[in-house]
């Protein structure tokens, strides 16, 4: 079976050194620090983006793909409507065939519960005007020809999109890199240099550049990497499977979920599978700092994460993991420049079975890639998306928790014109960071 496409192994497309001066420094390039970046250059801000690996080789190639604004919280839907927008002229400017495709996200209900969720969001749904819309049992039998099982019904948006995030993410860096974003792969941002409580500078492993503007945009490790500064933030990664199949005749062109299976048609021709629910939590010192914090998430799905009691060695939060380096000396960072978890046989196995079962007409499903990614979570399913208070002009933008390729050319544009101190255009509140630790209760966005 192929390996994943994307690993330390790749030749690297964007060497160093990085500059000695940046007015602004990205650290991350995954979906949202590229974005970022790519809006900033746009105004002709000089900006450098770091990546201790290679371009989008963590959670922004390794999704599955969805764009969706259908099941997703109140606050952040405004902000995927204006992403959608964007994700359909970045797909013309970049020049490259990115797989971006209008073929509907739907999600089948199995039972009253669900489909009691489902109304819930259509209120959120009208109010935004998306073309959101619940079908019954009958229509929902109707939808995929030869689907198999019995539905209660179902929730779909045709609007919603599909991309290929291979594809996606390294063509919008490239088109980041030719309006003047410098982008440095396999450098690792070490610490931050802090001048009475303001950014002054970054010190990476391929040195110096000084800065007075930060944003952290980087994914799993970002608790790390902020912890080092004495800011906490309760994000913990899950570990999630994923597979894509060999080429197989189309049943549905665009993205849909059951209980225990979720598949999107490939640009390929094939789909990319994954089970429904079964990620893995690694146990590390965070989630036990963090514990309390996800009781509310906990309580709303209690079967939804299993566990393990230790991260492989080098993880974010294994037990291992240094905790305090100096600027000049090796961070966790570049000790795991591609974090790749290994595939779950038994999420593989699920995959198989379930998909087969559906759509017992395809006959036996041929696997052609397996992988996992870490998602960034935060306990109440929505990001961080805000300045920290206490060390200024660094900006945080993580904990996507899962959903974060879909919105990320608005997050994108939302971060740069704060960067800037320009007016957002919408209502961050819900992202503040403080909302950990200002006494507000914890409210979990949809899992939907
Ligand atoms: C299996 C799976 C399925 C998903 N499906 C979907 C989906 O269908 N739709 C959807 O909208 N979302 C989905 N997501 C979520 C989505 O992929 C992520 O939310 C999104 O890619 C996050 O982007 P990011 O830029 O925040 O982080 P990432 O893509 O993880 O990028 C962060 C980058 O920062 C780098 N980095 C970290 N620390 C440092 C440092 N100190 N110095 C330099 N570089 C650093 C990392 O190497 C990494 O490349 C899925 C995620 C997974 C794992």
């Amino acid at each position: 079976m192929p390996a994943f496409p994307f690993s330390e192994a790749n030749p690297i497309q964007y060497p160093g050194p990085p500059p000695k001066s940046s007015d602004v420094v990205i650290i991350g390039g995954g979906v949202i620090g590229v974005t970022t970046a790519l809006f900033l250059a746009r105004r002709d801000i000089p900006v450098t983006l770091v990546e201790k690996g290679r371009i989008a080789a963590e959670q922004s190639s390794r999704n599955w793909g969805w764009i969706r604004k259908q099941g997703r919280d109140a606050d952040e839907l405004p902000i995927v409507i204006e992403a959608s927008r964007h994700w359909r002229q970045l797909a013309e400017e970049c020049g490259e065939d990115i797989g971006l495709k209008q073929t509907g996200v739907t999600y089948l209900a199995s039972s009253d519960d669900k489909m009691a969720g489902f109304e819930e969001f259509m209120k959120i749904a009208a109010a935004h005007k998306i073309d959101t819309r619940l079908l019954n049992a009958q229509e929902t039998a109707g939808l995929i020809e030869g689907m198999s099982g019995s539905f209660k019904g179902a929730m779909t948006t045709p609007s919603d999109m599909r991309a290929e995030p291979w594809v996606a993410v390294p063509a919008l860096a490239r088109l980041a890199a030719r309006e003047g974003v410098k982008i440095v792969e396999n450098c690792a941002a070490r610490t931050l240099e802090i001048s009475a409580g303001r950014v002054s500078g970054v010190w990476t492993e391929a040195g110096h550049i000084a800065t007075s503007s930060v944003l952290l945009a980087g994914g799993a490790w970002s608790s790390l990497f902020l912890r080092r500064h004495g800011v906490s933030i309760p994000q913990l990664s899950v570990r999630s499977t994923v597979a894509a199949t060999e080429p197989m005749p189309e049943i549905h062109a665009g993205a849909a979920a059951a209980d225990h299976i979720a598949f999107r048609r490939r640009q390929d021709g094939g789909y990319t599978l994954a089970p429904g629910g079964g990620s893995l939590l690694y146990v590390g010192p965070d989630a036990f700092r963090h514990a309390t914090k996800y009781f509310p998430a906990l309580m709303a799905n209690p079967f939804g994460t299993r566990y393990s009691p230790a991260a492989p060695a080098g993880y974010p939060d294994s037990w291992a993991t240094p905790r305090r380096w100096a600027p000049d000396s090796q961070s966790p960072f570049e000790r795991m420049r591609v974090l790749d978890p290994a595939p779950a046989s038994s999420g593989l196995r699920s995959i198989e079975r379930n998909f087969t079962r559906l759509f017992p007409q395809l006959g036996r499903v041929r696997i052609k890639a397996s992988w996992a990614g870490m998602i960034d979570a935060m306990p109440d399913v929505v990001p961080i998306v805000d300045r920290v208070q206490a060390i200024g002009g660094l900006i945080v933008a993580t904990g996507m928790s899962g959903h974060g390729f879909g919105i990320g050319p608005g997050i994108g544009r939302v971060v740069s014109d704060m960067i800037q101190g320009n007016e957002i255009g919408h209502d961050l509140t819900r992202f503040r960071l403080s909302r950990f630790y200002d006494g507000s209760a914890i409210r979990p966005g949809p899992a939907l």
